[in-house]
């Protein structure tokens, strides 16, 4: 497969590049395939339950087109998933899409252990290492700096807003010595983000260290997450005739976002075959996506606080490779979106919990309650030209193609449940009056020593550390 930049598509170059540069530093653009070869007939076909790492295997063959020879890959691919994704049925139309089982807990470590492995892979001749700089808002930094703990050559630097994570998260990502460590930023997660992204744009900072990013400006996190998209759509696709007696239903995918990487996943996982009709973007206040879609115009701003704060991201980075892979009105007959305030987001988990006994955490509680809302009225309402105000909570008034098939019950969702909800135990609490279990991996994280270092939003500051530092 050959990559090009989202802002010039003369651009080419090897996915050994774009892991290793991260973003283009010449227009700060971001890597995409240029095309998306289909999986085989043979895998889309089979009438046997798929398996995740052999659809992971076959999908990553073609990402990888030769740069990574198969015993190596499927080396890779066996170290980096001795979890899978789960499939969690809700009732006969719905489906929760576990993909909280890696070791951190969220769905962010299915991207992140590809990427640490298959950049080691590609750095393992290089005598220098790897400096990798990550903006986090919350789960991408834990994930991180799991992946990465002890990856020789590579070494790894996590920025994340000060008080604006759970106490769990922070321990999760500042607990990490010898090539992990954490600075946290008196700012926003937009801050953070600005910060790495003017040190990849930085000639002088380049010229002493080769710098990579790993948040989802990564191409090797998305690529990866398009796993589990393929597989839960396979896999429902054979079961769901059976659970809710639709002879051939078309599966909606509701994908809790924030900087849509997730979501972008799941857009090549349809390019490449994936049986998906359309897909949900979920999100929070946080609602520039949304409001795109209903309004037709982009405007990026800060982010707000909310209670599901891995999704707290006014300016959503993975817009930009949206925007390359398909016009506004290709978006709208794709997607239908929705977003929740915090009450509706307590409201959620408790009606998740009521309604079906899950208990979800405040990200996946979004996706659900859009499932939810869309085929209990919400999608029939806005057919009957009774649709919501975009500024208010809900369903924002768009009519993907496939409405039809939620109003005429032909469609099963699957939600992305993209954390464990141990992870947000507090707000979980409150708003359903249960304690989630928490697994040992998350109660161990716990009881070790903080090592983050303080660090102002400032960028003169942050780049005199890392020339200090690194
Ligand atoms: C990162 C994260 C999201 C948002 O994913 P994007 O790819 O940034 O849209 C949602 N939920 C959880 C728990 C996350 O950690």
């Amino acid at each position: 497969m050959i990559y090009t930049d989202t802002r010039d598509n003369t651009v080419k170059v090897s996915l050994k590049e774009a892991v290793l540069n991260g973003m283009n530093p010449k227009t700060g653009g971001l890597y995409i395939p240029t095309s998306y070869p289909k999986l085989s007939d043979e895998i889309l076909n089979q009438t046997a339950a798929p398996s995740f790492r052999n659809i992971a295997f076959e999908m990553a063959k073609l990402y990888v087109d030769g740069e990574i020879p198969d015993n190596d890959l499927q080396a890779i691919i066996a170290d980096c998933y001795p979890f899978i994704s789960q499939l969690a049925p809700l009732d006969p139309y719905s489906y929760c899409l576990e993909l909280f089982h890696g070791p951190t807990c969220a769905f962010k470590d299915f991207g992140a252990r590809f990427m640490a492995r298959v950049m080691s892979y590609f750095n393992r001749e290089n005598p220098d290492p790897l400096h990798i700089l990550v903006a986090t808002s919350g789960d991408t930094g834990s994930a991180v700096g799991s992946a990465f703990h002890n990856v020789p050559g590579l070494d790894v630097t996590i920025l994340y807003p000060e008080g604006k994570i759970s106490p769990l998260q922070e321990k999760q990502l500042s607990t990490f010595t010898g090539n992990v460590r954490a600075l946290k930023v008196k700012g926003t997660f937009d801050d953070c983000q600005k910060l790495v992204k003017t040190a990849f744009v930085d000639e002088d900072l380049r010229s002493k260290f080769r710098l990579s990013s790993a948040n989802s400006i990564n191409i090797t996190r998305l690529l990866p997450q398009s796993f589990y998209y393929m597989y839960a759509a396979l896999a429902v696709k054979q079961r769901a005739p059976y659970d809710s007696k639709i002879e051939n239903p078309s599966i909606i995918v509701v994908v809790p976002s924030g900087n849509f990487g997730n979501l972008t996943s799941g857009l090549i996982a349809q390019k490449m075959g994936a049986p998906i009709t359309g897909f949900v973007a979920a999100t929070n206040a946080n609602r520039t996506i949304p409001d795109w879609i209903a309004t037709g115009n982009y405007e990026p701003r800060a982010s707000v606080k909310t209670l599901s704060n891995a999704m707290d991201v006014g300016a959503p980075s993975n817009y930009e490779r949206i925007r390359a892979m398909y016009t506004l009105d290709e978006v709208r007959d794709l997607f239908a979106s929705y977003w929740l305030d915090d009450d509706g987001i307590k409201k959620a988990m408790k009606d998740c919990y009521t309604n079906t006994g899950y208990v979800i955490d405040p990200h996946g509680a979004c996706g659900w309650k859009a499932w939810d809302d869309i085929r209990k009225g919400a999608m029939l309402n806005l057919q009957s030209g009774f649709g919501n105000d975009y500024n208010k909570p809900g369903l924002t008034p768009n009519l993907p193609k496939w409405a039809n098939d939620i109003t005429n019950k032909k469609s099963v969702g699957i939600i992305l449940e993209t954390a464990h909800p141990a992870k947000f135990g507090e707000v979980v609490q409150n708003a359903i009056g249960v304690n989630p279990s928490i697994p040992d991996r998350l109660e161990k994280v716990m009881s070790l020593p903080d090592h983050a270092i303080p660090m102002n939003n400032d960028y003169d500051e942050f780049k005199k550390w890392l020339c200090e530092n690194l």
